[in-house]
C-alpha cells in the first residue's frame, strides 16, 4: 500500500518540523514548502523553496507534489513584524498579512481540486489564540490569524461535499525561535496566564495536527482548537 502524503508549509523548522516529524512517524511521505532552503532531516521526503505569498510559486509546487497524491495540507508558515499599530509601517502590516493570511489561501486554492478530484482530504490551518482575542503590538498578526479562522470555517463549508475537513489549531506561547524577540518580562507574563504552568511544546501542537489529520477526527470540520495549556480562559 503506498503510504498517505503530507504537505507542510513552513516546515523546516520550529513547530513546522515538529508537525512534519509527527506525521512521517505516524506513516506520512512528507513534502514541505518553505523559504528556508535548508531541510536535511530525515523526515522531510521533498521539499520546495517556495514563499507562500506567492501564488505562482505555490500553484507550481504544489501541483508537482500532489501529482504523486495529497491527503493533507498543513499551512503553518508564519511570521511576526510585531509594533504597536500608530507606528507600525505598512510594510510590517502587508508582510504579515501576505504570508500568514493569503499565504494560507494560496495554498489551499491550490490543493482543494487535488482533494476534490480524489474525495478526500484533510486541511489543518496554524492559527494562534491571538487571532480569537487580540495581542497588544499584533495588530498585523492577529487579525492574519483571526482571518484564518473565518476561512478554515467557509472552506470547510465549501468542500465538506468532496469529503475534505478542514480544521484550524490556536496554539498559545509554544517555544520556537518565533519567541526570539520576547524579552524576559514579555515570557514572565506569558507563563503567568498559562494554567498548565508551562511554554508549549512544538509536539503539543503536531499531536494535534496529526489528530486532526486521522481517520479519528474524521466526523470534525470547520473547527478551532485552541492547543495553549489553558492561556486563552
Ligand atoms: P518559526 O519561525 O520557528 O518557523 C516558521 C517557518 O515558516 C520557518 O521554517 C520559516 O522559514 C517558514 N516561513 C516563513 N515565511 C515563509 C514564507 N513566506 N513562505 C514559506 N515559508 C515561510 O515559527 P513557529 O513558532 O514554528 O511558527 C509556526 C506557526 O505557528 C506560525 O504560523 C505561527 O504564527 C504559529 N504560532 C506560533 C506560536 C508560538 O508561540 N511559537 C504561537 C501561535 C501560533
Amino acid at each position: 500500500m503506498t503510504p498517505p502524503r503530507a504537505l507542510v508549509t513552513g516546515g523546516c523548522s520550529g513547530i513546522g518540523l515538529g508537525i512534519v516529524s509527527m506525521l512521517a512517524h505516524d506513516g506520512y511521505e512528507v513534502g514541505v514548502l518553505d523559504v528556508n532552503t535548508e531541510s536535511n532531516h530525515d523526515a522531510i521526503s521533498w521539499h520546495s523553496c517556495v514563499d507562500v505569498s506567492d501564488s505562482a510559486q505555490v500553484n507550481a509546487a504544489i501541483s508537482e507534489f500532489a501529482e504523486g497524491g495529497l491527503d493533507v495540507l498543513v499551512n503553518n508558515a508564519g511570521i511576526v513584524r510585531d509594533n504597536v499599530s500608530w507606528k507600525m509601517t505598512d510594510e510590517e502590516w502587508q508582510q504579515v498579512i501576505d504570508v500568514n493570511l493569503t499565504g494560507v489561501f494560496n495554498c489551499c486554492r491550490a490543493a482543494i481540486p487535488f482533494m476534490r478530484e480524489a474525495n478526500k482530504g484533510s486541511i489543518v490551518n496554524i492559527a494562534s489564540i491571538n487571532g480569537l482575542r487580540g495581542k497588544f503590538g499584533q495588530s498585523n498578526y492577529s487579525s492574519a490569524k483571526a482571518g484564518v479562522i473565518g476561512l478554515t470555517k467557509t472552506l470547510a463549508k465549501e468542500t465538506a461535499k468532496f469529503n475534505v475537513t478542514v480544521n484550524a489549531i490556536a496554539p498559545g506561547m509554544i517555544e520556537t525561535k518565533i519567541l526570539d524577540g520576547m524579552s524576559d518580562g514579555q515570557r514572565v507574563a506569558a507563563l503567568s496566564e498559562i494554567l498548565l504552568g508551562r511554554i508549549g511544546t512544538v509536539e503539543d501542537v503536531a499531536g494535534a495536527v496529526a489528530f486532526l489529520c486521522s481517520e479519528r477526527a474524521r466526523f470534525i470540520t470547520g473547527e478551532v482548537i485552541k492547543v495553549d495549556g489553558g492561556q486563552y480562559i
